[in-house]
């Protein structure tokens, strides 16, 4: 009986396929070349909960990845790299208005919404292009062109890497918020997510409010406005806009957009009268992007990375920075910014 037992544990760990020193170059979008002491691909939420179970895992840390394009790696990683790569997309529900959908945490977010505007569902055809997995998505609420990740969101499936216990997350439990949720703060490193579940509509919904794509959108009649189209033009918006890190390493917008009071608006208007801002309900947003360009930085290159000349909001590897000298640009920008506005930047990327 005990022999069994550990043939079977045995064959459990080779399945799982543990892999050492295992170098991350090709799991980071900014192409980092950094080491993980121990890392493993997992298929299945079973599969991922029986690793977990694992007495030589329970102890140690553990970091997780999916297509590593919201991550900046300064330094080996620690303990065990988990590559999320849990599959599959589940119609749970479907009726004459909407489709309630599962989707695994490893597929490509980017898959994901080909696959709805193929079937002529609404929702989340704005974030097209978007890098990334499905179970990243929830982390930092994607959100592009006037929509975000919670305006379809329902609920996920999460494994808490203490106890290893699987909890669903409730929308209002997920506190999302601009590029932000629950799993950035008070949960941050605490779950792995496994599946998430949303709603797509059937019925025709098109969100025009980011003036560059009701431009675009203009030309056409209601009726041509599907979601397929809107994908198409968002894709058109962004291959112009954004750097494609298959070229050129970036994570896409380092700095998330600063939310500033009336007091410091007005006072940045009297040097900057063009200064844009939009207000919701925090407070003023300025577009980080405009504050970098403002200070010149677009262009910029230091040795192995730079500003991208498209973006001043994205910073770039010209193929072989450090992780550590990317961070290092990135601290020189927020200073500058905050000597001439007095504004903090954030970072949106998660440095590892
Ligand atoms: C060119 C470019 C453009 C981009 N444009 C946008 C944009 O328009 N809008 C936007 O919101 N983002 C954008 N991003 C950022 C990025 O694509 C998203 O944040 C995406 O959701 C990251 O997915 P990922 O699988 O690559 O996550 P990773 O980079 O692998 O991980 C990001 C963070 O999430 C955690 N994580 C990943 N998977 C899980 C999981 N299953 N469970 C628990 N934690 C997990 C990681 O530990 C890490 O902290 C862009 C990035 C690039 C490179």
């Amino acid at each position: 009986m005990n022999i069994k037992r550990s043939k079977l544990k045995t064959n459990y760990i080779s399945i799982m396929n543990i892999i050492s020193q295992k170098s991350l170059l090709e799991h980071n979008t900014f192409n980092i070349n950094v080491k993980a002491n121990k890392y493993v691909n997992i298929k299945t939420e079973t599969d991922l909960i029986k690793l977990l179970n694992q007495k030589q895992f329970k102890k140690i840390k553990k970091t997780i990845i999916g297509g590593g394009s919201n991550i900046l790696l300064t330094k080996d990683i620690k303990g065990l790299v988990i590559h999320n790569q849990i599959q599959g997309i589940k119609i749970l529900k479907s009726n004459i208005k909407s489709v309630i959908i599962e989707v695994g945490a490893g597929v490509i977010w980017d898959n994901l919404v080909s696959w709805s505007t193929k079937l002529q569902l609404y929702g989340i055809e704005n974030l097209s292009l978007i890098p990334g997995s499905v179970g990243a998505s929830p982390i930092q609420n994607i959100g592009a062109y006037g929509v975000e990740l919670k305006d379809v969101f329902k609920e996920l499936r999460a494994i808490n890497l203490k106890t290893n216990k699987l909890r669903v997350f409730k929308k209002s439990e997920c506190e999302f918020g601009y590029r932000n949720s629950i799993f950035k703060n008070e949960l941050k490193e605490k779950y792995v997510i496994s599946k998430i579940i949303i709603q797509l509509s059937k019925k025709q919904i098109v969100n025009t409010t980011y003036y560059g794509l009701e431009n675009k959108l203009k030309k056409f009649t209601k009726k041509e406005l599907t979601s397929e189209l809107i994908r198409s033009k968002i894709i058109e918006i962004r291959n112009a806009k954004l750097p494609d890190p298959k070229i050129i390493g970036n994570a896409g917008s380092f700095f998330k957009n600063p939310t500033i009071n009336k007091e410091l608006l007005t006072n940045l208007q009297h040097d900057h009268p063009e200064i844009p801002f939009f207000e919701n309900k925090i407070g003023i947003k300025v577009p980080a992007g405009w504050l970098i360009e403002k200070l010149k930085w677009r262009g910029h290159q230091e040795k192995n990375c730079g500003v991208s000349k498209k973006h001043a909001l994205v910073i770039v590897n010209y193929g072989k920075a450090t992780g550590k000298e990317i961070l290092k640009l990135s601290n020189k920008i927020k200073k500058n910014v905050y000597k001439e506005f007095k504004i903090n930047l954030e970072e949106e990327v998660s440095i590892l």
